[in-house]
């Protein structure tokens, strides 16, 4: 019996990078898989041709794979993706707050609508999914599971990045206070805070050999993640064997957050 046998889970942004990883992992554990995409003319460079191909590969696994378009910061889309899934499926099991974007400025340049879109993306899209899925627990009882994809800047700050990094606290704050609210009705909400993974949000310093040593410098383990490596700790977290986890953030950063430039004593 594979681990996630038979559980249905949605995955928000799941046709690129981390999402689409998790979303093979999880039916290669034997899951049913949602791939929530976003395409929007300013936006995403995702096409429906990748967010199919994703859900073909679930499907090649022997397990039940849907598309469903819309974006997380919408209400109306988040209660659309919910009943989409829910008529095909009548129950949902895990739901993976992965979908994010950044902005990167100078804070004193950084206008309003680049700030507002990335709390819209990263923090509210998260609060609608998860009330959503929270709504969908307590409906037909028997708990759920909420994984939150944040970020090392949940705790590390970043300089001309200060949207992400706030929309990532608030979204490590927003786990643990469902974590300790649902408790009591069986719901687990737990965080994964990858370090510097190898996906498309990366693009810029990880196609650059100077700013990729630059980067890897600063990781004790001496290398970028793969989105493989953060896929495996969200299988472990929606699995039976996490069963007494939850209200915790889990940093796979390659040892990032443990501060590397103090690695060498100097007195
Ligand atoms: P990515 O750009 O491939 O993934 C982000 C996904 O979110 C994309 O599929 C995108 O279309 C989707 N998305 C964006 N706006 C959306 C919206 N409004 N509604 C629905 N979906 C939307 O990059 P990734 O690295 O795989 O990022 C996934 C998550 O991992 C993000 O939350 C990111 O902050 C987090 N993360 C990534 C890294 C890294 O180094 N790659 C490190 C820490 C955290």
């Amino acid at each position: 019996m594979k681990r996630l046998e038979g559980k249905n889970v949605l995955i928000t942004g799941g046709s690129t990078g981390i999402g689409r990883s998790t979303a093979i992992r999880f039916a290669d554990e034997g899951a049913n898989v949602a791939i929530n995409y976003h395409a929007s003319e300013t936006e995403a460079e995702i096409t429906l041709g990748e967010a199919q191909g994703a859900c073909s590969l679930i499907r090649e696994r022997g397990c039940k794979g849907m598309l469903v378009q819309g974006d997380v910061a919408n209400e109306e889309d988040v209660k659309r993706i919910f009943d989409e899934v829910l008529k095909a499926w009548g129950r949902i099991d895990v739901l993976i707050n992965n979908a994010g974007i950044q902005a990167a400025s100078p804070t004193h340049e950084m206008s309003m609508d680049a700030y507002d879109r990335v709390l819209a993306v990263n923090l509210r899209g998260a609060f609608l999914c998860s009330r959503e899925a929270i709504r969908h627990f307590l409906d037909r009882g028997g708990g759920g599971v909420i994984l939150n994809n944040t970020s090392v800047h949940e705790t590390m700050p970043k300089p001309q990045y200060a949207p992400y990094a706030a929309s990532k606290a608030g979204l490590g704050a927003l786990g643990k206070t469902l974590a300790l609210e649902y408790a009591g009705q069986g719901i687990r909400v737990n965080t994964v805070a990858p370090g510097a993974i190898r996906t498309p949000i990366n693009r810029e310093w990880a196609e650059d050999p100077e700013k990729k040593a630059l980067v890897e410098g600063h990781i004790p383990l001496g290398r970028a993640g793969e989105p493989e490596e953060i896929a495996a700790v969200f299988a472990f977290l929606a699995s039976d064997e996490a069963a007494y986890i939850t209200g915790q953030t889990i940093y796979v950063d390659g040892g990032l957050t443990l501060c590397n430039d103090f690695r060498t004593p100097w007195s």
